[in-house]
C-alpha cells in the first residue's frame, strides 16, 4: 500500500473535475496532511520535485520497467533523485494544498495522496488491476 489508509476518494477513470470531464489516471487516497507515503514496490527515485497537475511528486522506477508516480506532496523531501528504495520505505509525506510560494500543489482541491502507475510504455493503468492492494471505494 502507498499510504496507511485504504479509502479511495476517486477512482481510475473519467470523472468531473470542476466542471470539465476529465480522465483521471490514477488513484486518490483520503490520506490526511503529514501522514507516510510508502513505495508500493523497490526501484530507483527517477523524478522528485514539482510535476504540473501533480504538484510535488516522486517517481520510482521498478525493475519490470513499471514506474509509480506519487503526487501531491509534502515539500520536505525524504528520498532525492537516483536514490534506491525498497517496498514499504517511507518515501514522503502528504502534503498541503498550497505550497510555501503560494502556488497550488498541483491539480488537487485537498491534501491527498494520488497514485498513478505507469506501464513500461507510459501508458497509465489502473493500479486496481494489479490487484495488489487492499482498498475500500467510496
Ligand atoms: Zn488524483
Amino acid at each position: 500500500m502507498p499510504c496507511d489508509t485504504k479509502i479511495i476518494t476517486s477512482d481510475f477513470g473519467y470523472r468531473d473535475l470542476l466542471g470539465n470531464n476529465n480522465f483521471h489516471n490514477g488513484l486518490d487516497f483520503g490520506a490526511s496532511m503529514g501522514s507516510n507515503v510508502y513505495a508500493i514496490s523497490s526501484g530507483t527515485v527517477v523524478h522528485a520535485g514539482f510535476l504540473n497537475g501533480y504538484g510535488i511528486s516522486i517517481i520510482i522506477l521498478h525493475a519490470n520497467g513499471y514506474r509509480s508516480l506519487y503526487g501531491h506532496l509534502d515539500e520536505k523531501q525524504v528520498v532525492s533523485l537516483g536514490d534506491h528504495v525498497m517496498q514499504g520505505d517511507t518515501i514522503a509525506f502528504v502534503g498541503p494544498k498550497y505550497l510555501s510560494n503560494g502556488k497550488l500543489n498541483g491539480f488537487t482541491t485537498g491534501p491527498h495522496l494520488h497514485l498513478t502507475i505507469f506501464d513500461s510504455h507510459f501508458h497509465a493503468i489502473n493500479p486496481r488491476e494489479l490487484n495488489f492492494m487492499d482498498i475500500v471505494l467510496i
